[in-house]
């Protein structure tokens, strides 16, 4: 924990201040009563006394620290500032975290459970208890359960915003029912990643690195953005450079030594040559490679009668991406072939410590996108930065996760609507392919939860999910847990409120940096109730009105599906210290951070403090590097144990034991290595040729469905960008928070002055930019900051509710009309745009923003990449300038057309179905939610 300096504060009159330690930081022996000058008493010095307790930001995955000021006067949240001693975010929030204030105090927030008094959709709503709510659904779970309808209960997730938890319930449970909102998130960069080393995702050591690449804007948005962008100017001002490859000028890319402009889909071609210039150039580090590179595999499968030597591989490698020529990849791309020498040798000089990321971007964009992360993965191989100081560790050796008590076993049940036959090897669940399943009779969902998810406005085609959600047959009954109106939560049966940020327990833990960390978001009120001697036995007793936080829901439903243990399921809910007993959040916490969590007790006894006392008054810890090593953990040596009864075979020196690949072992030594089939980094994939992919089987370049040559700007016709997030929005929950909407409440069309030239468009203007399956209009925003031939529109606003005072918050959402026509397209018409409301806060009187954006992912079909699984965003789609009668935010979609494309990008898929090990998914690719291996195997088997 870095110990930070107490400031003596001095007023520039030189009169010692009577609020002594006006520090950035309050320093934590403080944290009891911590005193600030009352602003708003200015210029009287009026002082305000505050307890501060730390929780966790819940506004997006990075997982930052947070403090909560409790004014002692009114026991009111005044303010979240940043934690210092989170090693995440070290003191340091964007915009969304402070804002988790206005989320508290929205007064537009739910805060009873609401059941539908009318019909789905119809917005009749009447307040029920939660004991009805968990009455209705354990009965429904139960008879689910009883009845061997496992894959009936379905529990669907946006912001995760824990780890591990709800995979135990649903274990517990024994049903296969966690799906997610990955596959319209970041599927693709997961599955590149995977192939290659186990794990789904980078962890770069920014600070430490030579040399940055980032296929993201990351200095502002992306993955765990904060934190990273804290250690990315660390390493800059260290001396590294900074390459970002992006079409749009991102404020990253405004902050890096290159800008590097690709067309979308050609990145993995850009990649490709630079591996291939580092290997003719022999800038790769050949030892590395040697030890951990699969290569012998490929040897043997693909050039048996080769010499099976690794410079005969090296050679076959050249020769094999001969064709990425720096003038190929220019071509591709539209980059100067001299830039992509130079960015490829600067790597390559920066060996080990070149670091590189890529999240959603291009590898959601585009067909294939998983390619992207797969090419770029392959020069952290090349240049042996896997791990090391300054390069790119898998994730998991950045991550922590600690076991709580008694884990439940794998269920033996397989959901196809979450893992369908088309599939076997999508990185997620199929998520937003739900509505077209169920609408082909594949099965139905009996109890379904959305759980901060969107999914009618976040993902493609909306409107098969506003058709799937008002369907009773397909989905009988649907509760909505979030803490604040959605678009989706207006087709629930009940609309449940959970805590913000504040108001919630969770364990989290990112890949921020080279180091392991847990951080524990905690109901602050309820803390603060408690240290001052109130006894709180639900958290919903501290939160504003009958706001739950999950965790305690799903205690209680479970106690209530199993009531006298006698399906299994209750043993999981009762104390692991009171047998018999139902557990309690605290004893949850308090037994993982007892037993899982290396070197807290230690630390926590040294403050006196137990484990439970010490994350509650610091909210985070760092396990010490000594317990919890986070570098080339690869090259942890197998001890004895580990290899008795253990197999090496002797081409590969893959160590099997009972079965399973355990290790490997190179120049006699035996490794932990990689968690892949072959224990090595896998340039060789011998899963993507044995489920039907051979052309895949090494890194590649796959055409995007919106390459170069597929737009003819001369016609109208154009690339669009749909994906990037702006810095101060969430996805779908920054409704609630006044102060982010005062800042972003626009999201026009980005055109390139010679683009906005042909259209005949200037700034402001109306544009209609048509999609397969429909069209929106919204204003162009002219601008040399994108890509000429590219368009581009955040996703982050156009929120709207179909109610004048209900639906999604008022700050952020336009009145509008939503109507199916005869022939089965659906449009969407302003009403009213954003207007200034009367509430408890004074604020809702003054909005001044009017238009709040335009919904433009209803008018975008579902293209599931047939490998991945991820929907591939970008959009083939004409621009022109709004027709007579267009209006701002007006949309139209033709859902036939909608389902009409599902089939064509179905068709692509190879399904694996008839094979002789009779395997749905291969055993070594990890789920969420991990069924038991028997499961894996398909009933006809
Ligand atoms: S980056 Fe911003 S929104 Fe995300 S967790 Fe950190 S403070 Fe919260």
């Amino acid at each position: 924990m870095t110990e930070i300096p107490l400031k003596q504060h001095i007023a520039p009159s030189g009169e010692q201040m009577t609020v002594r330690d006006l520090a950035s930081c309050p320093p934590p022996e403080r944290w009891h009563d911590w005193v600030e000058y009352d602003a708003r008493a200015w210029p009287r010095k009026v002082e305000k006394h505050y307890e501060i307790i730390p929780t966790i930001c819940f506004n997006c995955e990075a997982a930052c620290g947070l403090l909560a000021y409790i004014d002692k006067e009114t026991g009111r949240v005044k303010k979240f500032e940043g934690n210092p001693y989170h090693p995440g975010s070290r003191g340091r929030n964007c915009a969304k975290g402070p804002a988790t204030i206005n989320q508290v105090n929205d007064p537009e927030r739910i805060l009873y459970p609401l059941k539908r008094a009318g019909k789905r959709g119809e917005g009749k709503w009447e307040r029920t208890t939660w004991d009805e709510v968990l009455e209705t659904f354990a009965a429904r779970i139960r008879a689910a359960i009883v009845d061997g309808r496992r894959d009936e209960v379905m529990y669907h997730v946006g912001r995760p915003g824990h780890d591990g938890y709800m995979e135990r319930v649903l274990g517990a449970w024994g049903v296969d029912g966690h799906n997610s909102h990955t596959n319209v998130c970041s599927s693709s960069a997961r599955f590149g990643y995977q192939v290659w080393c186990g794990a789904d995702r980078p962890s770069p050591d920014h600070a430490n690195a030579r040399f940055i690449l980032l296929i993201s804007s990351h200095l502002e948005t992306g993955h765990y953005f904060n934190p990273q962008a804290q250690r990315i100017i660390e390493g800059k001002m260290k001396g590294a450079k900074l390459a970002v490859m992006d079409p749009r000028l991102s404020n990253t890319a405004s902050m890096a030594d290159y800008w590097l402009p690709t067309w979308p889909g050609s990145e993995a071609a850009v990649l490709l040559a630079m591996a291939r210039i580092i290997l003719v150039e022999n800038l790769y580090n050949g030892e590395y490679m040697r030890r951990w590179v699969n290569w012998q595999d490929f040897m043997a499968a693909e050039y048996p009668g080769e010499p099976q030597s690794f410079d005969r591989f090296i050679a076959l490698l050249i020769d094999l991406y001969a064709g990425f020529t720096p003038a190929f990849a220019a071509q591709e791309s539209g980059l100067p072939q001299e830039v992509i020498v130079d960015i490829a040798r600067q790597i390559g000089q920066a060996g080990t410590a070149f670091a590189a990321h890529t999240w959603r971007a291009a590898a959601a964009g585009n067909l294939g996108g998983w390619q992207v992360s797969r090419a770029l993965w392959f020069l952290s191989v090349l240049t042996g930065s896997i791990g090391t100081p300054g390069g790119t560790a898998p994730n998991s050796w950045n991550k922590y996760v600690p076991a709580p008590f008694l884990k439940p076993a794998p269920a033996e049940v397989w959901n196809e609507l979450l893992y369908p036959p088309e599939y076997p090897l999508a990185n997620y669940e199929m998520s937003m392919l739900l509505p077209y399943f169920l609408r082909e009779g594949r099965g139905k969902v009996a109890a379904y939860f959305t759980r901060v998810y969107n999914p009618v406005w976040t993902n493609p085609d909306g409107i098969a999910w506003i058709e799937m959600l008002t369907n009773e047959q397909q989905v009988e009954l649907h509760a909505a847990l979030t803490p604040v109106w959605s678009e989706t939560a207006w087709y629930a049966d009940y609309v449940l409120p959970v805590g913000v940020g504040s108001e919630r327990h969770d364990l989290m833990s990112q890949e921020t940096h080279a180091a392991r960390w847990i951080g524990f978001r905690q109901p602050v009120l309820r803390v603060y109730k408690e240290r001052h001697g109130e006894a709180v036995q639900y958290t919903y007793q501290a939160n504003p009105g009958e706001v739950w936080e999950e965790d305690e829901f799903w205690i209680e439903l479970s106690w209530r599906i199993d009531p006298d243990g006698s399906l299994g399921i209750r043993k999981y809910f009762e104390s692991p210290y009171q047998p018999g007993q139902k557990l309690t959040i605290e004893e949850y916490y308090r037994w993982i951070f007892e037993h899982s969590v290396p070197g807290l007790p230690e630390a926590a006894a040294k403050e006196d403090l137990s484990p439970l006392e010490y994350m509650q008054k610091y909210g985070a810890f760092e396990i010490p590097q000594e317990k919890a090593p986070v570098f080339v953990l690869n090259e942890r040596e197998l001890q004895p144990a580990e290899l008795e009864g253990a197999q090496v075979d002797e081409r590969s020196g893959k160590i099997t034991r009972g079965g399973s690949a355990v290790g490997v072992m190179i120049n006699g030594k035996a490794y932990e290595g990689f968690p892949t089939p072959s224990r090595k980094l896998e340039f060789y994939s011998a899963t993507l040729k044995e489920w039907g992919w051979p052309e895949y089987a090494v890194p590649g370049y796959t055409h995007s469905h919106v390459q170069r040559s597929a737009i003819d700007n001369e016609h109208g016709e154009y690339l669009l960008i749909p994906t990037f997030r702006l810095p101060t929005l969430i996805h779908t929950r920054s409704g609630n928070a006044k102060w982010l909407y005062e800042i972003s409440n626009a999201n026009p069309v980005w055109v390139h002055p010679t683009d906005a030239a042909r259209i005949g468009v200037e700034t402001g203007d109306l544009l209609r930019v048509t999609t397969e399956i429909g069209y929106y209009v919204n204003r162009a925003w002219v601008t040399d900051g994108i890509h000429p031939g590219i368009v581009a529109c955040s996703h982050h606003l156009g929120r709207w509710r179909l109610d004048a005072d209900a639906g999604t918050d008022r700050w952020a959402s336009a009145q509008v009309a939503l109507g199916r026509e005869q022939d089965g397209t659906w449009r969407m018409r302003h009403l009213q745009g954003i207007q200034p409301f009367e509430s408890t806060d004074p604020d809702s009187a003054r909005i001044f923003w009017r238009e709040g954006g335009v919904h433009q992912n209803l008018t975008f079909p579902v293209h599931p990449d047939p490998i991945s699984g991820m929907h591939c965003w970008h959009q083939k789609v004409t621009v022109e300038a709004a027709h007579a009668g267009d209006r701002y935010g007006d949309v139209f979609v033709d859902t036939n057309k909608a389902y009409e494309v599902y089939k064509q990008w179905l068709a692509m898929t190879r399904p694996q179905v008839n094979r002789a090990d009779g395997l749905r998914r291969p055993l070594w690719m990890i789920r969420p939610y991990r069924p038991a291996a028997g499961a894996f195997k398909s009933r006809s088997q």
